[in-house]
């Protein structure tokens, strides 16, 4: 069989630049490489609904945000099937025998769970939906059988409880029907949790530290220069620090040594100027304003489609439609299989 993958975002928020280095490049390029016989991009309604219920509208106009996002960073509905997770109702019912075959203190060891429920301060009112979701999340990437899931450092855990239910449900039901999944995490350490422009663990929606693929120019310039350095890196002349310093990190994921020759001919790599940097004599707003160019660079041609997508909303809509309808056909066979494993399939 095929290198199959599964991977997607929840609905909750415009895309950022977080998204793109922690999965979305990898996604563009994996797709381009040809080398994936299938490739599935799930726009996650649901499970943006399990810590949301109260706003369906937030979540249903950011469906189209992020397909948008989708689209303008390349992803391309010929060779990647896009769809919204609640148009797959077969989900549901697998989600429904995976709870059989997982505990409640297996769930509550889950680390991203854990953290996440602290950052909504639910700790005395977890919705029962937000508390199962990384079971949800192992129907989603089984019903593909995808043995490829490309993510950020967060998903690691989720990846993980998914290979226990495979295990155990192939085990259990003396069955193949389910594909043990890899994560694929960027090779690139910053890429993996890019911090918030505040310095913050990780950027996220939910704490408003982005920079957003649909930023605009300014935009994104007034966030570089105002972005969290090192502390103590007060006048030009100081030494200054590179780890944890927000703009390195970025710089380490973003930079290509080619940007180098056009932007900043004084350096010919970035290990260059992180020596000068941390020797002093290097001052901040000469390094934002190479990270904003390198940003700019990257992001500037992500924009200019997205402005076209933007003139044909209803195609984007038939493209998340077409993609769901395949989306549901493949999950309805893998769940015929599932329930013949599990003698349930009665007529
Ligand atoms: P929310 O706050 O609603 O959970 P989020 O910003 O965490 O939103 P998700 O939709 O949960 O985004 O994550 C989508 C994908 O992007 C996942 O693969 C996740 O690992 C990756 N990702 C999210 N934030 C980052 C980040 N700061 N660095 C690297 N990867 C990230
Ligand atoms: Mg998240």
């Amino acid at each position: 069989m095929g290198k199959i993958i599964l991977t997607g975002d929840r609905p909750t928020g415009r895309l950022h630049v977080g998204h793109y280095v922690g999965s979305l490049r990898r996604r563009v390029e994996l797709q381009n490489s040809g080398e994936y016989s299938d490739i599935y991009i799930m726009i996650a309604d649901s499970q943006a609904l399990t810590d949301n219920a109260d706003n369906p509208e937030k979540v249903r106009q950011n469906i189209l945000e992020v397909a948008l996002d989708y689209l303008s960073a390349g992803l391309d509905p010929e060779k990647s099937t896009i769809f919204i997770q609640s148009m797959v109702p077969e989900l549901y019912e697998m989600t429904a025998y995976f709870m059989d075959i997982v505990t409640v203190s297996r769930l509550q060891r889950n680390p991203t769970v854990k953290s996440e429920i602290q950052m909504r301060n639910f700790e005395a009112s977890i919705p029962v939906g937000f508390f199962t979701y990384p079971i949800s999340q192992a129907a989603d990437i089984t019903a593909f059988k995808a043995n490829v899931v490309p993510a950020g450092e967060d998903q690691m855990p989720m990846v993980e409880q998914t290979r226990e239910i495979v295990h155990k449900f192939n085990t259990v039901y003396n069955t193949d029907t389910l594909v043990m999944p890899d994560i694929l995490l960027p090779s690139n350490d910053a890429c993996r949790r890019l911090p918030g422009t505040d310095g913050k663990a990780k950027m996220s929606k939910s704490l408003g530290n982005c920079i957003y693929l649909s930023d605009t120019e300014e935009d994104v310039k007034k966030k570089v220069m105002s972005m969290y350095t090192d502390p103590n890196h007060l006048k030009v002349s100081d030494p200054g620090q590179v780890e944890g310093n927000t703009v390195f990190t970025y710089l380490d994921a973003f930079c290509k040594d080619e940007y180098f020759a056009e932007f900043w001919p004084d350096y010919k790599n970035l290990d260059e100027v992180k020596e000068h940097y941390k020797r002093g004599g290097l001052g901040d707003v000469k390094v934002k304003k190479f990270l904003n160019r390198v940003l700019e660079e990257e992001l500037r041609p992500i924009r200019e489609r997205r402005k076209r997508w933007e003139q044909d909303i209803p195609a984007v809509y038939e493209i998340l439609k077409s993609g769901s309808e395949k989306a549901e056909r493949v999950a309805a066979q893998t769940l015929k299989e599932m329930r013949a494993a599990m003698k349930i399939n009665y007529f």
